[in-house]
């Protein structure tokens, strides 16, 4: 594993306090969602290892072909893969991080410790149907990664660049449930973890986008103060 300083960066050159913050929840929950319309507003570089992986599979690197077969199965991808990767991107990183779908076990999360000093967890609370429902329903954008769903949206192009959507490869109802058991077995133990350290706030994800929105951008707002 990559050697590093740790990135506690609480304040920028402005003076303004920064956060670093980790978006919990299972797959379909909406952390990317989130991530998306909150980063600008608080300066937060957007941390997503499942965007990077996905990356790393369309770039067809070596780690993104050894990444598929876990991904495309609804399993994790092993840690000593995913922390190298983590803290590779990090070294370009200033603080100010959101990480979305990291850490996503207990040894991700004490890995992370070394890494990153981290200002508060939100987690996304949504039940398995909804999940299930919402990922079955995701497109996203095949050049800029923009999220979809046909719950909403029945074009067939990207709003923004005119690219094709497309199904993601796990996004299929078997491998939604399995990555939801993974969830629950392997993840969901960190809400506990950041829980008994004082870092845990959760906000009901089942909210229309817009009130989810309102309540981490509250949240934020608090935590900067
Ligand atoms: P996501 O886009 O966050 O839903 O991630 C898609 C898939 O990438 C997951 O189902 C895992 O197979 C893999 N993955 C993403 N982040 C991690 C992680 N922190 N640890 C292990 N596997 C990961």
């Amino acid at each position: 594993m990559q050697e590093m300083a740790p990135n506690t960066g609480l304040y920028n050159p402005e003076g303004e306090q920064e956060m670093n913050v980790i978006f919990l929840g299972p797959p379909g929950a909406g952390k990317g969602t989130v991530a998306a319309v909150v980063k600008e507003e608080f300066s937060l570089e957007h941390i997503s290892t499942g965007d990077m992986l996905r990356s790393e599979i369309k770039a067809g690197t070596a780690l993104g072909l050894s990444a598929k077969e876990f991904i495309d199965a609804g399993k994790l991808v092993p840690t000593s893969v995913i922390i190298d990767m983590v803290a590779g991107r990090l070294a370009q990183a200033h603080a100010g991080l959101l990480f979305d779908g990291f850490p996503r076990t207990v040894e991700q999360a004490v890995a992370l410790e070394g890494i990153a000093d981290i200002d508060v967890v939100v987690e996304l609370d949504v039940p398995e149907d909804v999940v299930v429902e919402r990922i079955c329903s995701r497109r996203v954008c095949a050049e800029c990664g923009k999220v979809y769903s046909t719950l909403t949206y029945d074009g067939e192009t990207c709003e923004g660049c005119g690219a094709p959507l497309v199904v993601r490869a796990d996004d299929c109802e078997v491998t939604a449930r399995k990555r939801f058991t993974v969830y629950k077995e392997e993840t969901e133990p960190l809400s506990t973890y950041y829980e008994s350290r004082g870092l845990l706030k959760k906000v009901d994800g089942t909210l229309p986008m817009e009130e989810v929105r309102a309540n981490v951008v509250a949240l934020f707002k608090e935590i900067a103060k």
